[in-house]
């Protein structure tokens, strides 16, 4: 199976391949964080399976997106990186693209609401991004955003439904399997499928018999529905603690690309959730953020049975505010 453009596809319809995640990989060396893959005996004890964790948590930012954010904006002319780039979002995307286009001198422009966490505006605002607030219950981003790009000729970078996005988030499958060798099934987290489908080129070029399994919350299973159905299916934002993959559809070329090379489509449930947070913090000793405990969560509550198997699962990230982190743990 491939995920190959089809030939006479309209421009700007392109699916990458995972030649794309191959120049993401050499784009994003010695820049972004080659991850640690940790191992757990106490998690292996739990699942029978030999468990390799890609700790994206620790990447540049504290989350996966540094290497799509990274990946894309190196793509752009030389005179689109002078006028800039503008993404909307108030998580960990935006923080991406303010970090990735510091390091490479292009301005950016991020458009957040108005109520975001300060902690996230700061954080922005301290990687030099140059954040415009807005009201999401009156305005539209999408508007102020296509405004902005006209106005001062700036590049919008969307933070999944992107061929660059999607090559660059690749590579941590691809550092994963090169370190550990051929996995028998491998767990991601999906909000909008850009970590997905990325990762889902690599584990079919590098080890063709892996299955590959995406995770999303049960509250917003959206992706399940859409995989199982062979069509986009939009549902309201979902009541759920993993605010990452709150997205109420996949992308455009992220829904091919998954369709045709991922296995099954997994759900967990909030209380999952926190006991994940609970097992990474006192087992593991590292902090993951609630989106970034799917993976594993499916893995660690059997919702597919793993004895006696090679084992991936990516942790997508670990921005999480502390206060909360604490209330999680304690609740
Ligand atoms: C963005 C994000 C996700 C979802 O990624 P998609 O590419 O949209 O599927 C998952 N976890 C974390 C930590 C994220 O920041």
């Amino acid at each position: 199976m491939n995920a190959h453009q089809e030939p006479g596809s309209p421009p700007g319809q392109s699916l990458p391949t995972y030649d794309d995640v191959i120049a993401a990989a050499k784009r994003i060396e010695g820049v972004a964080h080659r991850t640690p893959v940790l191992t757990s005996r106490t998690a292996d004890a739990r699942t029978g399976g030999t468990l390799f964790f890609k700790a994206e948590n620790l990447q540049r930012g504290g989350a996966f997106k540094f290497r799509g954010a990274y990946n894309a904006i190196a793509r752009l002319s030389p005179e689109a990186k002078t006028r800039g780039v503008v993404a909307f979002s108030s998580g960990n995307h935006a923080q991406a693209i303010a970090y990735a286009g510091q390091l490479q001198g292009v301005p950016t422009v991020i458009i957040m609401p108005q109520d975001a966490p300060a902690m996230k505006v700061a954080a922005t605002r301290g990687y030099g991004g140059e954040v415009v607030l807005y009201d999401r219950y009156k305005e539209d981003r999408e508007a102020i955003g296509r405004a902005l790009s006209q106005e001062r000729g700036l590049t919008l970078i969307p933070p999944y439904d992107h061929e660059d996005v999607i090559a660059g988030q690749g590579t941590a499958a691809k550092e994963l399997i090169e370190e550990v060798g051929p996995l028998d099934m491998l767990f991601v987290c999906v909000g909008g499928g850009g970590l997905l489908a990325g990762s889902a080129l690599a584990a079919r070029a590098l080890s063709p018999d892996c299955r590959i399994y995406g995770v999303e919350p049960e509250a917003g299973n959206d992706a399940q529905q859409s995989f199982r159905s062979g069509s986009i299916v939009r549902i309201p934002v979902p009541a759920t603690i993993a605010d990452g993959a709150q997205t109420t559809y996949v992308g455009s070329k992220t829904f091919p690309i998954m369709r045709a090379l991922v296995d099954d489509m997994l759900t967990v449930s909030d209380a999952q959730l926190v006991d994940t947070m609970r097992f990474f913090a006192e087992r593991m000793k590292i902090v993951v953020e609630p989106t970034g405990c799917l993976a594993a969560a499916a893995v660690l509550h059997g919702i597919v049975p793993c004895a006696g198997k090679r084992v991936g699962i990516v942790i997508s990230g670990g921005n999480v505010d502390p206060r909360a982190f604490a209330g999680f743990l304690a609740g």
